[in-house]
């Protein structure tokens, strides 16, 4: 008997959003550390690098200068100001994965994620985390020590209206857990991956199915 028809798939753009400190980036490595299939896009940004970030790994670190040629030779498929820096998706990384029929992980604002819900196709998947609590959040970004006390309370100011935005995203999950969240993260990944639209080929398969294959 010959061998059915393989059914391929088109890629999912999975962005995650939320407010600076809670918990997207942990969720993130998780993600990435347990399925082979999803790769992180890698941002450009102007802000300077934080003390244990690794360029062309946590972000391409580059300067202004840079940031407004690529800009002007469109080569962001998004970008936007936040916290006083520029932040930008090369396009070129995110076709490669799509076409390859792999998945690709944004951690981007809800900025970038309006930019990327205006084009075309629906390889947009969308999740906003939520703190539990505006103290845990407070904690967790004073904790991380990342940033200096200055830094903490203009985030936690932006926090406010950041968490406004949720209402623009697919799924909603609140970080109350960080395993549990991985694993809501990963059960909307499987879902989306099995939406009949990502399928590419079922028509032939099942002809294959009824002609006894
Ligand atoms: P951080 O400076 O803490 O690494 O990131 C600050 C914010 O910028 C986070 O909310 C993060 O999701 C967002 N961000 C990082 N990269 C990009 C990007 O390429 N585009 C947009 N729009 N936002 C980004």
């Amino acid at each position: 008997m010959s061998e059915p028809f393989a059914i391929g798939r088109r890629g999912v753009m999975l962005v995650l959003s939320s407010p600076s400190g809670a918990g997207k980036t942990t969720i993130s490595r998780e993600i990435l550390a347990n399925d082979q299939n999803i790769e992180m896009s890698v941002s450009m940004t102007t802000r300077p690098r934080r003390k244990g970030e690794v360029d062309g790994k946590d972000y391409n670190f580059t300067d202004m200068e840079n940031f407004n040629l690529m800009v002007n030779r469109r080569e962001f498929l998004e970008y936007a100001k936040v916290f006083d820096n520029y932040y930008g998706t090369p396009a070129a990384p995110v076709t490669d994965v799509l076409v390859s029929g792999r998945d690709i992980l944004f951690d981007i604002d809800w900025q970038g994620t309006q930019q990327l819900s205006e084009k075309p196709g629906d390889d947009l998947v969308s999740i906003f985390i939520l703190p539990p609590s505006m103290k845990d959040l407070e904690h967790r970004l004073k904790t991380r020590a990342q940033d200096s006390a200055e830094v903490v309370s203009h985030r936690m100011e932006k926090a406010a209206d950041e968490v406004t935005h949720y209402a623009e995203y697919h799924y909603i999950i609140v970080n109350y857990d960080v395993a549990d969240s991985v694993a809501k993260v990963t059960a909307i990944l499987t879902a989306e991956r099995l939406r009949r639209e990502r399928q590419i080929g079922l028509g032939e398969f099942v002809k294959g199915l009824r002609q006894g294959q």
